[in-house]
């Protein structure tokens, strides 16, 4: 590889290195730059799940504005913001109840849709003939309820998003238990999404494919971006704690950190940091034979190759602030409720992480060229969706640096719509 390559992706995340790989298809010669280790922010402790359209309702809604007071003074709930941090979060926030309206949340949704259109096909594109290949499942996802008002409250995403063209199953509660024998009799309803994948281990997965990454002739460069130079409408060059670095064409794949590089080129992001937490039994069985999220809670349990994750929460907080071991113990105590008979003392070790999804208000990611700039394409906000979006928005962003139509209409994704 020339010490000059055709394209620099900022980040080393699921989300930069799907691109990177998709941009070697290309035919591109690529080099990554992360300060750290490929795969150890965000894209280490998520849920694992690869989900598709049928999850393609945004976040933001009218019920969501209503319940946000409730759920600000419960410490216990699937959502916090640290009050501190309020005024800074306060225009971030204002987007978001303007996108929470029936008709915003539409529009979103159709957008979302067709960018969630291809998701697993993008990623046997990348997994098929590789190493990773037995970490990808391919047997579906569940999302279940542990009330009837819990399970009628979802009615109109469902109607929605089958008229979208989704499938989606719904299971009783008998129906449920034959499936997952493991989960608690308490359990009412079920959505069964047969077409969804996951993995068995996301960090194995970002990793993998790194190490593929490099395999075909790419370069991972372990660095700080620091500034930017640009000239012409172009970013010429990256400052870095270890020097500087010739730039061609340029892609944002920073993850929550991506506002800040933005803002490195003058360019003005609505994004915020949605941390969420994990905590992970390794070694432990919980009996699942999918991977589950929980309607009303807002939180995941899936049986990895390495024990029993349970993820989830909202905290809104700055990026930097320390994390807060008690959003994981409450994550662990509500996931534990709905398995049967889950015996945390089977675990050799149990340990806890924290991870920033990088969110716009609107909950639809910023994806593809950036005005004023000629060589510099955004691929980040994939909020909490970043695993299942990274290669699908990889492909895109390769087909857009080629000079070539993806076949969607990327309006709803520009990062100056707000
Ligand atoms: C608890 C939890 C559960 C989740 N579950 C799921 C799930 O089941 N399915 C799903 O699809 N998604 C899920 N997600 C969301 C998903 O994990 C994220 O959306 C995704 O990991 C984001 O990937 P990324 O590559 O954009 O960011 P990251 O993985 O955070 O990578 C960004 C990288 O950019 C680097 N970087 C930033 N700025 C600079 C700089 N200036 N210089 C050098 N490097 C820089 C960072 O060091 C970082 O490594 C979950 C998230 C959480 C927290």
């Amino acid at each position: 590889m020339s010490t000059n390559p055709d394209v620099t992706v900022i980040g080393a995340g699921i989300v930069g290195v799907c691109a990177g790989r998709f941009l070697q298809r290309e035919g591109f010669e690529v080099a990554i730059v992360d300060r750290v280790e490929p795969g150890m922010s965000c894209s280490f402790g998520n849920g694992g799940v690869i989900s598709t359209t049928d999850l393609a309702m945004p976040l933001p809604s009218p019920s969501i504005v209503r319940d946000i007071p409730k759920m600000l003074l419960d410490s216990k709930g699937p959502l916090i913001v640290r009050w501190r941090y309020l005024p800074r979060l306060a225009p971030w926030l204002i987007q978001f109840v303007r996108a929470a309206s029936n008709e915003r949340r539409m529009a979103g949704a159709r957008a979302f849709y067709d960018l969630l259109s291809g998701t697993t096909t993008a990623y046997d594109e990348l997994t098929a003939d590789s190493h990773v290949a037995p970490l990808i499942r391919r047997d579906g996802m569940l999302a279940v309820y542990g009330t009837d008002e819990g399970f009628a409250a979802d009615a109109t995403e469902r109607r929605v998003l089958r008229e979208l063209g989704a499938t989606i199953e719904e299971l009783s509660a008998d129906e449920l238990r034959q499936m997952e024998p493991s989960l608690s009799p308490n359990l009412r309803h079920a959505r069964f999404h047969p077409e969804s994948y996951s993995t068995r281990n996301p960090y194995k997965l970002t990793r993998g494919l790194a190490d593929d990454f490099v395999a075909a002739g790419g370069v991972i460069h372990q660095a700080d971006v620091t500034g930017l130079h640009q000239a012409g409408g172009r970013v010429t060059s990256l400052e870095t704690d270890r020097g500087e670095m010739a730039v061609d064409r340029l892609v944002v794949a920073a993850g929550a950190w991506s506002a800040r590089v933005a803002k490195l080129m003058g360019v003005k992001v609505l994004l915020e940091a949605e941390r969420g937490y994990h905590m992970v039994f390794h070694g432990a069985d919980c009996g699942l034979n999918h991977p589950l999220i929980h309607g009303e809670g807002h939180f995941g349990v899936n049986q990895l190759d390495e024990g029993v994750r349970f993820a989830g929460t909202v905290e809104l907080a700055s990026v930097d602030a320390p994390p807060d071991e008690k959003r994981a113990d409450n994550v662990y105590a509500l996931g534990k409720s709905i398995l049967r008979s889950f015996d945390p003392s089977m675990a050799s070790d149990v340990t806890t992480w924290m991870g920033c999804r990088p969110t716009l208000p609107d909950y639809l990611p910023a994806l593809g060229s950036v005005p004023g700039l000629n060589n510099v394409w955004f691929d980040f906000g994939h909020q909490h969706f970043g695993l299942t979006l990274a290669a699908r928005s990889g492909w895109i962003t390769a087909q857009l640096v080629a000079g070539r139509d993806p076949g969607l209409d990327l309006t709803p994704f520009r990062a100056d719509r707000f």
